[in-house]
């Protein structure tokens, strides 16, 4: 699949037009209670997504946002909503009702909304839930019935709770759909819209995505009424900001080349991707071997051991953390210094995604990408993607010495090219989806590699 990028009036680079001219917190009529909230977490400007989505958010519009994670598009709408919620807040009488629905793909990022919004609207007094499958209900159950203001939700979890009667949209005000690529990759679209169907039709609609392929904007067309759009950074070009390496290796060779990288170079943190989850696991135990302090996370892994995997990464605890493309989505670690690809994605997109997970907010980050010769191509699509040559280090113990290895079995492809919409709804095991579309020659790749690539 294509994958279609974002088109608006906006500057490409990320930067406001002349029109937003805004570039304080305070410029954009905050009250005050968020203002202190905004400072006790350190922000100091508005990034470029808040400064064109909070006054248009705050104006009660529709909003079509076309943003990646990494932009701060979490605080672009979390910060307006709560503004928006806290004003009508001593009008309410009774029972505290769902007044703002955030529909998200993926449990980690249901869970970073909610810290989010848990951050922005501390000093605010409204009630916020966070709800996703995989975990007993109860806690979840027990949260609603004491009321709630504002509700995060993945979409499976979301219609159980609504199917039994514990949650009711009737009072929805504020309807954002975020990540709205991601539902049509991880096969939830059907869910959206049946959580669609049952918002009331007078209500404010914010919808996120990173790109817009034609399925996308259709949707995007059923919820928003004359939306304002708003366009940062499109995905080809977060690469440009981050330092970026690539070491030629011998598939065999990898485990020991990490171990030497960690061992040899400065990386205080480390955010290690694998292609499969049984990879995953046998990295992160040649490294706990090698004493390396490392936990892996995949879709195999329980909710329980997969937070606290991310919390003891947080922490710092552990020093590397290593995820296959579905866990790490929407991973969000402050500081994250170091990103791996240990093995290199097939489809480009899932590249930039992947070193997006650090130089978050401007910060400067550090990517290197291990290569074999059967990832040449792939390396090929992901420099054309991002229109530059990744610098490669010849100067390490585990050159590439074998450039025709005999050819791995074919993959499986759930795992290779992602999308699929049979799947459950609480799974979420799919990678971006769409294919490398380069298909051109590379010295010294064998003929009958080539020709499998060819096949899938
Ligand atoms: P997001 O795109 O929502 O995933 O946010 C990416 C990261 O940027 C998160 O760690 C946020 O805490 C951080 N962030 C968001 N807005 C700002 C801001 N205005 N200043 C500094 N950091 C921010």
């Amino acid at each position: 699949m294509p994958l279609n990028r974002c088109h608006s009036s906006f500057n490409m680079a990320g930067q406001p037009n002349q029109h937003n001219f805004i570039m304080t917190f305070e410029n954009l009529q905050l009250i005050e209670p968020i203002l202190k909230a905004l400072k006790a977490e350190g922000y100091t400007k508005p990034t470029p997504i808040q400064a064109q989505s909070i006054p248009l958010i705050l104006q009660q519009k529709d909003l079509l946002g076309c943003a990646q994670t990494g932009t701060g598009k979490t605080a672009a709408f979390a910060i307006p909503t709560l503004q928006l919620l806290a004003k009508n807040q001593q009008n309410e009488k009774g029972q505290k009702k769902i007044k703002a629905l955030i529909l998200t793909p993926t449990r980690e990022l249901a869970i970073q909304i909610e810290e989010s919004f848990s951050a922005y609207g501390k000093y605010l007094g409204l009630r916020h839930l966070v709800v996703f499958g995989g975990v007993s209900q109860k806690s979840q159950t027990d949260a609603l019935r004491s009321g709630v203001d504002i509700l995060v939700a993945t979409p499976g979890r979301l219609l159980d709770l609504m199917d039994q009667g514990f949650i009711h949209l009737q009072h929805i005000q504020l309807f954002v759909l975020d990540e709205a690529d991601r539902m049509l990759d991880m096969g939830f679209v059907h869910d959206v819209k049946k959580v669609i169907t049952r918002l009331p039709k007078k209500r404010q609609s914010l919808f996120f995505s990173a790109t817009m392929p034609p399925e996308i904007q259709k949707l995007a067309d059923s919820i928003l009424v004359n939306p304002s759009k708003v366009e940062v950074t499109p995905v080809s070009s977060t690469a440009q900001t981050i330092q970026q390496a690539v070491y030629f290796t011998d598939k065999n060779k990898k485990r020991s080349l990490l171990a030497h990288l960690l061992k040899e170079h400065d990386i205080p943190t480390a955010l290690v991707f694998s292609r499969t989850k049984h990879g995953a696991d046998r990295v992160a135990k040649d490294l706990n071997n090698s004493g390396i302090k490392a936990a892996a996370i995949h879709g195999n892994k329980s909710q329980n051991a997969r937070q606290n995997a991310l919390n003891n990464f947080k922490s710092r605890e552990l020093r590397v953390l290593v995820a296959t493309d579905i866990a790490a989505r929407g991973i969000d670690v402050d500081d994250l210094t170091h990103v791996i690809n240990y093995d290199l994605p097939n489809v480009p997109e899932t590249y930039v995604h992947r070193i997006g997970r650090t130089g978050r907010a401007g910060a400067s980050g550090v990517a290197f990408s291990f290569c074999d010769a059967e990832e040449r191509p792939y390396l090929k699509d992901i420099q054309k993607l991002i229109g530059k040559t990744i610098p490669v280090v010849e100067d390490h113990p585990y050159p590439l010495m074998d450039e025709n290895p005999v050819p791995a079995p074919k993959p499986n492809r759930q795992q290779r090219s992602g999308g699929s919409s049979t799947r459950g709804r609480n799974q979420g095991n799919s990678q971006a989806s769409g294919n490398s579309s380069s298909q051109s020659s590379q010295k010294g790749t064998s003929k009958r590699w080539f020709q499998k690539r060819s096949e899938r």
